[in-house]
């Protein structure tokens, strides 16, 4: 049997493949180009970088960016999540550990409490916080400087940020979708650093089928190389990925088994739509948060759902895909 300690965990696979640098971190070109600069600018004049917002779908490199722009900085990191903090004590004690120019990472800051959130205001902008000591009659307020450092806030859901907290991050980036021509050669790249043999037609079927998105990729792309170390020579050709794609009813657009449900739940269930997103969640028994963040984008950037003031509605395309005739075409 093989030794345990050998295994290679998801978090080696990981750590190996995310990259390091902006350099090494492909597409996201004008985020990239305009990250480089403020990142030297900020070098050059001996000053912490403004705070960063990161928004977009997940798995897109929000974490990733935040590694690099630390790296970059040569500054040190401090991870942390909105639903974590939910007393300002947990937040004061991770400023004031802070030094000067260290990177805070808070993911899922659309999660922070709204007292936690004001806490953040002044640390933001004046690198002060007022703490409360005691409580009662002897309550009082003291004020706390921090050394200046850089926020790095991290969200899916950047519609549900209050205004006051986003007007305080000086750079703003919203990450897009990748296109296959980039997460073709990022399932090269991840494939070249852990020695798994694939064909250029094999990474860009993997690349196609991974809904514009690297995490996705790098996981398909693993299991992949199981189908072809069990099913084949250990070679990755497209043969074995198209295999192995289908067995993991993932399908020639991409779209996974719950994609194709939510398609195929609007049309027989609900007529095409409209209909709500709440009575789409029940329908196919998700979360209505992992529905708009997770799978909903992708299928309305790829034309297969339209989002109307009425509900969601099915596109022509989704009819097409699902190999349905639209209602409108059948009356006729
Ligand atoms: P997020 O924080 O947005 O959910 P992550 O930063 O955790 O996403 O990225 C998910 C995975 O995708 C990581 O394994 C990372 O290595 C990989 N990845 C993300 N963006 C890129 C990129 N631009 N180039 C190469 N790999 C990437």
């Amino acid at each position: 049997m093989k030794d345990i300690r050998n295994i290679e965990t998801d978090l080696d696979f990981e750590n190996k493949i995310r990259p390091q640098e902006l350099k090494t971190f492909s597409g996201q070109d004008k985020i990239v180009d305009n990250l480089t600069v403020f990142i030297q600018a900020a070098l050059m004049r001996g000053e912490s970088l403004d705070h960063v917002l990161l928004h977009g779908p997940p798995g897109l490199g929000k974490t990733t960016l935040a590694n690099i722009i630390c790296n970059e900085m040569g500054a040190t990191l401090k991870m942390t999540s909105g639903p974590v903090l939910d007393k300002p004590g947990d937040l004061a004690g991770l400023l004031t550990n802070l030094n000067a120019g260290d990177v805070l990472f808070i993911d899922e800051i659309h999660r922070l409490s709204p007292i936690v959130e004001e806490y953040l205001y002044s640390a933001m902008e004046d690198y002060k916080i007022d703490i409360m000591l005691d409580k009662g009659p002897s309550a009082r307020s003291i004020q706390i400087e921090l050394n200046p450092f850089t926020l790095i806030g991290a969200t899916t859901r950047s519609g549900l940020l209050t205004s006051p907290l986003r007007a305080r991050f000086g750079i703003q980036c919203h990450l897009e979708y990748y296109d296959s021509r980039v997460l073709s050669g990022i399932v090269r790249r991840s494939a070249g650093i852990l020695n798994i043999p694939i064909d250029d037609q094999a990474a860009r079927e993997v690349a196609l089928r991974s809904r514009g998105t690297p995490r996705i990729a790098n996981a398909l792309l693993r299991r992949v190389r199981d189908f072809a170390m069990v099913k084949g020579g250990g070679h990755i050709d497209l043969e074995i990925t198209r295999y192995a794609l289908n067995a993991l009813n993932i399908d020639a657009r991409g779209l996974d088994r719950m994609d194709n449900k939510i398609l195929t739940t609007i049309i027989d269930k609900f007529g095409g739509g409209p209909v709500g997103l709440g009575t789409i969640a029940t329908a196919v028994s998700e979360d209505t948060g992992t529905i708009e963040e997770v799978y909903e984008p992708f299928l309305i950037k790829e034309g297969f759902l339209k989002r109307t003031p009425r509900g969601r509605e099915a596109t022509e395309l989704a009819y097409a895909h699902l190999g349905i005739i639209p209602p409108t075409r059948q009356d006729t």
